[in-house]
């Protein structure tokens, strides 16, 4: 199992996995950081698509075609803006992960990217984001039949690099 769960550092637009994740917001219509970059690099057949699903309520998760990209689709979930911690933000990113893992699953994906979701603009502490990740993978993984090979943790710089490394090897 632990051979699934692996971090790497680069450019989630460039992966060549069946599923990317993308960090997106309610109105899933696109915005700034990892979602503006896969809105362009996927072409505007991904905002139709988008457009057509009317939104995603935070803690849950849509998919949609990868269009021009490498990935054959977007999963797009909307993590929680950071407030503190006393405002369900836990519970919440938990939820992304599940929820884009039983979405990727259910469509027969077998190699998934995340980026790390909530911990730009939205704020969410990233060492205790890369923690929640790798526990709540590994209990997805652990809990059910499958078929995924490879859930591949993207970290954009050094340092989400080594919060994930830390969080892996804990
Ligand atoms: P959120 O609004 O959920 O916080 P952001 O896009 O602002 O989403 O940031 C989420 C994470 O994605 C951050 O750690 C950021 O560094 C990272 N990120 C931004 N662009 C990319 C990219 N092209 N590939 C992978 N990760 C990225």
């Amino acid at each position: 199992m632990e051979d699934l769960l692996r971090c790497v550092q680069g450019d989630i637009t460039s992966m060549e996995v069946d599923a990317i994740v993308n960090a997106a917001n309610n109105s899933l219509l696109g915005g700034g950081g990892v979602d503006g970059a896969i809105h362009q690099a996927a072409g505007p057949g991904l905002l139709a698509a988008c457009r057509l699903l009317g939104g995603c309520p935070t803690g849950e998760a849509r998919l949609t075609d990868g269009y021009l990209l490498p990935a054959r689709y977007v999963i797009h979930t909307v993590g929680p803006v950071w407030q503190g911690g006393g405002e369900g933000e836990p519970e919440l990113l938990a939820a992304c992960y599940r929820n884009s893992l039983e979405l990727a699953v259910s469509h027969g994906v077998a190699s998934i990217a995340f980026p790390a979701i909530s911990c730009g603009v939205y704020g969410y502490p990233l060492e205790a984001a890369c923690i929640l990740a790798v526990g709540e993978l590994r209990a997805w993984l652990s809990g059910r039949p499958h078929g995924l090979r490879e859930v591949r943790l993207v970290a954009f710089d050094a340092r989400a690099l080594g919060a994930y490394r830390r969080a892996i090897e804990a």
